[in-house]
Protein backbone atom coordinates (compact mmCIF):
# COMPACT_ATOMS: atom_id res chain seq x y z
CA UNK A 1 0.00 0.00 0.00
CA UNK A 2 1.51 3.18 -0.75
CA UNK A 3 0.52 6.21 1.10
CA UNK A 4 -2.11 9.37 -0.58
CA UNK A 5 -0.06 11.36 -2.55
CA UNK A 6 0.41 15.12 -1.19
CA UNK A 7 -0.86 16.60 -4.03
CA UNK A 8 -4.09 14.35 -4.15
CA UNK A 9 -4.66 15.21 -0.15
CA UNK A 10 -4.79 18.60 -1.34
CA UNK A 11 -6.95 18.89 -3.32
CA UNK A 12 -9.62 15.96 -1.44
CA UNK A 13 -9.12 16.72 2.62
CA UNK A 14 -11.48 13.42 2.69
CA UNK A 15 -9.06 11.10 0.81
CA UNK A 16 -9.26 7.90 2.15
CA UNK A 17 -6.06 5.10 2.47
CA UNK A 18 -8.50 2.79 0.38
CA UNK A 19 -7.04 1.52 -3.09
CA UNK A 20 -7.31 0.39 -6.19
CA UNK A 21 -5.21 -0.13 -8.69
CA UNK A 22 -6.68 0.37 -12.03
CA UNK A 23 -5.16 -0.84 -15.53
CA UNK A 24 -6.65 1.30 -18.14
CA UNK A 25 -6.69 0.37 -21.90
CA UNK A 26 -4.12 2.54 -23.50
CA UNK A 27 -2.32 2.94 -20.51
CA UNK A 28 1.02 1.21 -20.34
CA UNK A 29 0.95 0.79 -16.27
CA UNK A 30 -1.42 0.78 -13.78
CA UNK A 31 -3.27 3.63 -11.52
CA UNK A 32 -3.24 3.74 -8.61
CA UNK A 33 -6.75 5.40 -7.37
CA UNK A 34 -7.80 6.45 -3.71
CA UNK A 35 -11.65 6.27 -2.32
CA UNK A 36 -13.05 9.53 -1.46
CA UNK A 37 -15.04 9.93 1.88
CA UNK A 38 -18.71 11.33 1.37
CA UNK A 39 -20.13 12.78 4.67
CA UNK A 40 -22.98 10.95 5.72
CA UNK A 41 -22.48 8.01 3.05
CA UNK A 42 -21.29 4.70 2.83
CA UNK A 43 -20.40 2.99 -0.22
CA UNK A 44 -19.66 -0.68 -1.08
CA UNK A 45 -16.68 -1.58 -2.03
CA UNK A 46 -15.48 -2.69 -5.47
CA UNK A 47 -13.58 -6.17 -5.61
CA UNK A 48 -10.70 -6.07 -3.74
CA UNK A 49 -8.44 -7.24 -7.02
CA UNK A 50 -6.58 -5.37 -9.59
CA UNK A 51 -9.59 -3.73 -12.27
CA UNK A 52 -9.07 -3.39 -15.90
CA UNK A 53 -11.06 -1.49 -18.16
CA UNK A 54 -11.53 -1.31 -21.49
CA UNK A 55 -11.36 1.58 -24.04
CA UNK A 56 -13.39 4.16 -22.69
CA UNK A 57 -16.22 5.73 -25.04
CA UNK A 58 -17.88 8.88 -25.12
CA UNK A 59 -21.70 9.16 -25.96
CA UNK A 60 -21.44 5.35 -26.74
CA UNK A 61 -18.44 6.47 -29.76
CA UNK A 62 -15.29 3.94 -28.09
CA UNK A 63 -13.30 5.14 -31.69
CA UNK A 64 -11.18 7.73 -29.69
CA UNK A 65 -7.32 7.07 -29.71
CA UNK A 66 -5.22 7.09 -26.12
CA UNK A 67 -4.02 10.16 -27.10
CA UNK A 68 -7.26 11.89 -27.85
CA UNK A 69 -9.43 10.75 -24.99
CA UNK A 70 -6.73 11.19 -22.37
CA UNK A 71 -7.15 15.34 -23.51
CA UNK A 72 -10.47 15.12 -21.95
CA UNK A 73 -10.93 18.10 -19.65
CA UNK A 74 -8.95 20.21 -21.89
CA UNK A 75 -10.22 20.30 -25.05
CA UNK A 76 -13.87 22.28 -25.29
CA UNK A 77 -15.49 19.57 -27.61
CA UNK A 78 -14.36 16.88 -24.95
CA UNK A 79 -15.84 18.70 -21.62
CA UNK A 80 -19.80 17.55 -22.66
CA UNK A 81 -19.82 14.30 -20.78
CA UNK A 82 -17.95 11.56 -18.61
CA UNK A 83 -15.58 9.03 -20.18
CA UNK A 84 -16.95 5.85 -19.54
CA UNK A 85 -15.26 2.64 -19.37
CA UNK A 86 -16.55 -1.11 -18.99
CA UNK A 87 -13.99 -2.53 -16.92
CA UNK A 88 -13.70 -6.08 -15.27
CA UNK A 89 -12.01 -7.48 -12.07
CA UNK A 90 -8.76 -9.11 -13.05
CA UNK A 91 -9.76 -12.50 -11.22
CA UNK A 92 -12.88 -14.48 -11.23
CA UNK A 93 -14.92 -14.17 -7.35
CA UNK A 94 -14.77 -17.27 -5.78
CA UNK A 95 -18.22 -17.74 -5.02
CA UNK A 96 -19.83 -17.09 -8.35
CA UNK A 97 -16.70 -18.09 -10.45
CA UNK A 98 -17.13 -14.86 -12.23
CA UNK A 99 -15.58 -11.41 -12.84
CA UNK A 100 -17.01 -8.49 -11.49
CA UNK A 101 -18.04 -5.90 -14.66
CA UNK A 102 -18.16 -2.44 -13.54
CA UNK A 103 -18.53 0.90 -15.21
CA UNK A 104 -15.86 3.68 -14.35
CA UNK A 105 -17.25 7.20 -15.26
CA UNK A 106 -14.12 9.33 -15.16
CA UNK A 107 -12.96 13.27 -15.33
CA UNK A 108 -9.34 13.61 -16.44
CA UNK A 109 -7.78 16.63 -15.68
CA UNK A 110 -9.20 17.69 -12.68
CA UNK A 111 -8.41 21.36 -11.18
CA UNK A 112 -6.50 22.22 -14.46
CA UNK A 113 -6.12 25.77 -14.24
CA UNK A 114 -7.75 26.15 -17.58
CA UNK A 115 -11.17 24.70 -17.08
CA UNK A 116 -13.20 24.65 -14.42
CA UNK A 117 -15.51 22.14 -15.94
CA UNK A 118 -13.65 18.99 -14.51
CA UNK A 119 -14.68 20.90 -10.82
CA UNK A 120 -18.59 20.82 -12.34
CA UNK A 121 -18.46 17.52 -13.75
CA UNK A 122 -17.29 16.58 -10.09
CA UNK A 123 -19.49 18.41 -8.10
CA UNK A 124 -22.20 16.68 -9.99
CA UNK A 125 -21.11 13.10 -9.23
CA UNK A 126 -20.86 13.82 -5.84
CA UNK A 127 -24.26 14.54 -5.61
CA UNK A 128 -25.49 11.67 -7.35
CA UNK A 129 -23.46 10.25 -5.11
CA UNK A 130 -24.88 11.15 -1.96
CA UNK A 131 -28.71 10.17 -3.74
CA UNK A 132 -26.91 6.69 -4.53
CA UNK A 133 -26.02 6.41 -0.83
CA UNK A 134 -29.18 7.77 0.82
CA UNK A 135 -32.26 8.35 -1.54
CA UNK A 136 -31.66 5.81 -3.90
CA UNK A 137 -29.48 3.02 -1.57
CA UNK A 138 -32.69 0.20 -1.58
CA UNK A 139 -32.69 0.01 -4.80
CA UNK A 140 -28.91 -0.65 -5.59
CA UNK A 141 -27.93 -4.03 -7.32
CA UNK A 142 -31.99 -3.91 -9.13
CA UNK A 143 -33.77 -1.14 -10.40
CA UNK A 144 -29.95 0.73 -10.33
CA UNK A 145 -26.71 -0.30 -10.57
CA UNK A 146 -24.86 -0.65 -6.88
CA UNK A 147 -22.72 2.57 -6.14
CA UNK A 148 -18.98 1.47 -5.40
CA UNK A 149 -18.14 5.39 -4.52
CA UNK A 150 -15.82 7.97 -6.09
CA UNK A 151 -12.27 7.59 -6.51
CA UNK A 152 -9.28 10.15 -7.61
CA UNK A 153 -5.81 9.54 -8.68
CA UNK A 154 -2.75 11.67 -9.69
CA UNK A 155 -1.98 10.23 -12.95
CA UNK A 156 0.85 11.08 -15.33
CA UNK A 157 -1.47 10.34 -18.53
CA UNK A 158 -4.53 12.53 -17.47
CA UNK A 159 -3.67 14.92 -14.54
CA UNK A 160 -5.63 14.36 -12.02
CA UNK A 161 -8.48 11.67 -12.54
CA UNK A 162 -12.16 11.41 -10.76
CA UNK A 163 -14.08 8.20 -10.95
CA UNK A 164 -17.56 7.00 -10.11
CA UNK A 165 -17.57 3.10 -9.82
CA UNK A 166 -20.93 1.38 -10.70
CA UNK A 167 -21.97 -1.97 -11.07
CA UNK A 168 -22.36 -2.79 -14.86
CA UNK A 169 -26.35 -1.91 -15.75
CA UNK A 170 -26.56 -3.15 -19.10
CA UNK A 171 -26.30 -1.71 -22.89
CA UNK A 172 -29.14 0.63 -23.69
CA UNK A 173 -32.64 -0.51 -24.36
CA UNK A 174 -33.47 0.34 -27.92
CA UNK A 175 -36.73 -0.10 -29.70
CA UNK A 176 -37.15 -2.49 -31.89
CA UNK A 177 -33.61 -3.74 -30.66
CA UNK A 178 -32.00 -7.29 -29.44
CA UNK A 179 -33.79 -7.24 -26.07
CA UNK A 180 -36.95 -5.40 -26.91
CA UNK A 181 -40.28 -7.21 -26.38
CA UNK A 182 -43.68 -6.41 -25.13
CA UNK A 183 -42.67 -8.23 -21.39
CA UNK A 184 -39.42 -5.74 -21.53
CA UNK A 185 -40.96 -3.06 -22.10
CA UNK A 186 -44.07 -3.58 -19.31
CA UNK A 187 -40.87 -4.33 -16.93
CA UNK A 188 -39.76 -0.45 -17.91
CA UNK A 189 -43.33 0.39 -17.43
CA UNK A 190 -42.83 -1.27 -13.65
CA UNK A 191 -39.65 0.05 -12.94
CA UNK A 192 -40.96 3.87 -13.47
CA UNK A 193 -43.88 3.45 -11.51
CA UNK A 194 -41.93 1.82 -8.76
CA UNK A 195 -39.92 5.15 -8.56
CA UNK A 196 -43.24 7.09 -8.41
CA UNK A 197 -44.25 5.38 -5.75
CA UNK A 198 -41.42 5.95 -3.31
CA UNK A 199 -42.04 9.57 -4.55
CA UNK A 200 -39.20 10.17 -7.05
CA UNK A 201 -39.36 11.77 -10.63
CA UNK A 202 -36.49 10.90 -12.64
CA UNK A 203 -36.71 13.99 -14.34
CA UNK A 204 -34.90 13.04 -17.96
CA UNK A 205 -37.02 10.39 -19.13
CA UNK A 206 -37.84 12.18 -22.22
CA UNK A 207 -36.74 11.85 -25.75
CA UNK A 208 -33.64 12.03 -26.72
CA UNK A 209 -32.21 12.01 -22.76
CA UNK A 210 -34.68 8.82 -22.11
CA UNK A 211 -32.97 5.76 -24.96
CA UNK A 212 -29.61 6.41 -22.60
CA UNK A 213 -31.14 5.96 -19.15
CA UNK A 214 -32.76 2.71 -19.99
CA UNK A 215 -30.33 -0.21 -20.02
CA UNK A 216 -31.12 -3.84 -20.13
CA UNK A 217 -29.11 -5.87 -18.13
CA UNK A 218 -29.15 -9.07 -19.89
CA UNK A 219 -27.23 -10.80 -17.40
CA UNK A 220 -29.71 -10.14 -14.62
CA UNK A 221 -32.50 -10.08 -17.26
CA UNK A 222 -34.00 -6.71 -15.54
CA UNK A 223 -34.25 -3.38 -16.68
CA UNK A 224 -32.50 -0.32 -14.78
CA UNK A 225 -32.35 3.03 -15.49
CA UNK A 226 -29.32 5.41 -14.40
CA UNK A 227 -28.28 9.13 -14.33
CA UNK A 228 -30.13 10.51 -11.38
CA UNK A 229 -28.50 14.07 -11.66
CA UNK A 230 -31.79 15.92 -12.27
CA UNK A 231 -34.13 13.78 -10.05
CA UNK A 232 -37.10 14.86 -7.93
CA UNK A 233 -37.86 13.04 -4.10
CA UNK A 234 -40.76 13.93 -2.44
CA UNK A 235 -42.47 13.68 -5.32
CA UNK A 236 -46.46 13.36 -5.45
CA UNK A 237 -47.75 10.96 -8.24
CA UNK A 238 -51.32 12.31 -9.66
CA UNK A 239 -51.84 8.95 -11.17
CA UNK A 240 -55.23 7.14 -11.08
CA UNK A 241 -53.98 3.96 -12.95
CA UNK A 242 -50.18 2.58 -12.64
CA UNK A 243 -48.17 2.60 -16.04
CA UNK A 244 -48.04 -0.59 -18.14
CA UNK A 245 -49.67 -1.63 -21.37
CA UNK A 246 -53.68 -0.66 -21.95
CA UNK A 247 -55.98 -1.65 -25.21
CA UNK A 248 -56.62 2.44 -24.57
CA UNK A 249 -54.76 5.30 -24.22
CA UNK A 250 -56.02 6.34 -20.76
CA UNK A 251 -53.42 9.47 -20.33
CA UNK A 252 -55.95 11.45 -19.29
CA UNK A 253 -56.07 9.00 -15.94
CA UNK A 254 -52.41 8.46 -16.00
CA UNK A 255 -52.23 12.46 -15.55
CA UNK A 256 -48.60 11.89 -14.46
CA UNK A 257 -46.19 13.88 -17.24
CA UNK A 258 -43.73 11.48 -16.53
CA UNK A 259 -45.58 8.63 -16.84
CA UNK A 260 -47.37 9.70 -19.80
CA UNK A 261 -43.87 10.45 -21.90
CA UNK A 262 -42.57 6.99 -20.51
CA UNK A 263 -45.96 5.19 -21.81
CA UNK A 264 -46.20 7.15 -24.98
CA UNK A 265 -41.79 6.21 -25.86
CA UNK A 266 -42.64 2.70 -25.19
CA UNK A 267 -45.92 2.61 -27.21
CA UNK A 268 -47.43 0.94 -24.48
CA UNK A 269 -51.24 2.24 -25.20
CA UNK A 270 -53.70 0.70 -27.84
CA UNK A 271 -56.58 2.41 -29.98
CA UNK A 272 -59.30 1.33 -28.41
CA UNK A 273 -61.92 4.23 -26.51
CA UNK A 274 -61.20 4.59 -22.66
CA UNK A 275 -64.58 4.27 -22.01
CA UNK A 276 -64.77 0.94 -23.13
CA UNK A 277 -61.79 -0.43 -22.25
CA UNK A 278 -63.60 -1.97 -19.74
CA UNK A 279 -59.81 -3.44 -17.68
CA UNK A 280 -59.22 0.29 -17.20
CA UNK A 281 -63.12 0.90 -16.38
CA UNK A 282 -62.81 -1.80 -13.82
CA UNK A 283 -59.53 -0.78 -12.18
CA UNK A 284 -60.49 2.61 -11.94
CA UNK A 285 -63.65 1.04 -9.56
CA UNK A 286 -61.31 -1.25 -7.15
CA UNK A 287 -59.09 2.13 -6.41
CA UNK A 288 -62.32 3.94 -5.46
CA UNK A 289 -63.77 1.04 -3.88
CA UNK A 290 -60.36 0.62 -1.94
CA UNK A 291 -60.69 4.83 -1.07
CA UNK A 292 -64.03 4.77 0.11
CA UNK A 293 -63.84 1.45 2.50
CA UNK A 294 -60.57 2.66 4.25
CA UNK A 295 -59.86 6.67 3.73
CA UNK A 296 -60.46 7.16 7.39
CA UNK A 297 -57.79 4.55 8.91
CA UNK A 298 -54.79 6.18 9.96
CA UNK A 299 -52.22 4.30 8.03
CA UNK A 300 -54.54 4.98 4.65
CA UNK A 301 -52.30 6.59 1.79
CA UNK A 302 -52.85 7.95 -1.49
CA UNK A 303 -49.95 5.36 -2.70
CA UNK A 304 -51.55 2.32 -0.82
CA UNK A 305 -54.63 2.68 -2.41
CA UNK A 306 -52.49 2.44 -6.21
CA UNK A 307 -50.37 -0.30 -5.20
CA UNK A 308 -53.57 -2.11 -4.40
CA UNK A 309 -55.07 -1.58 -8.16
CA UNK A 310 -51.48 -2.41 -9.11
CA UNK A 311 -51.80 -6.17 -7.55
CA UNK A 312 -55.34 -5.95 -8.21
CA UNK A 313 -54.71 -5.28 -12.09
CA UNK A 314 -51.57 -7.70 -12.19
CA UNK A 315 -53.86 -10.79 -11.11
CA UNK A 316 -56.61 -9.78 -13.49
CA UNK A 317 -54.34 -9.80 -16.26
CA UNK A 318 -52.90 -13.17 -14.49
CA UNK A 319 -56.31 -14.72 -14.74
CA UNK A 320 -57.22 -13.70 -17.94
CA UNK A 321 -54.49 -14.78 -19.32
CA UNK A 322 -52.96 -11.42 -21.18
ZN1 LIG B 1 -46.05 9.81 -11.59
Amino acid sequence: MAPVPDHLRALFPTITEHERRIFIAGIDADTTFYMLDIEGCKFSLPPDDLLITQTPSLHGDSTMSTDEWTQWGTDDLLVVSALCFECFSARPDPETGRTAHLMLKMVLHFANEDTNEGFEKVWAMGKEAKFYATYLLSLQGNHIPVHYGMWAADTLWGGVAVCTILEYAGVPFKLRGPYDTSEHRAAFASLVTDLHHCGMRHGQLIWPFIARHFLWDATKEIPRVVDFTLISFHYDCPRLLPLTWYNSSPTQLIRCGELIDVGLYLELFGGKPVADDEEVQKALKVLQDYEEKNKGKASYSAEEALQFQREWLQQHRHYAGT
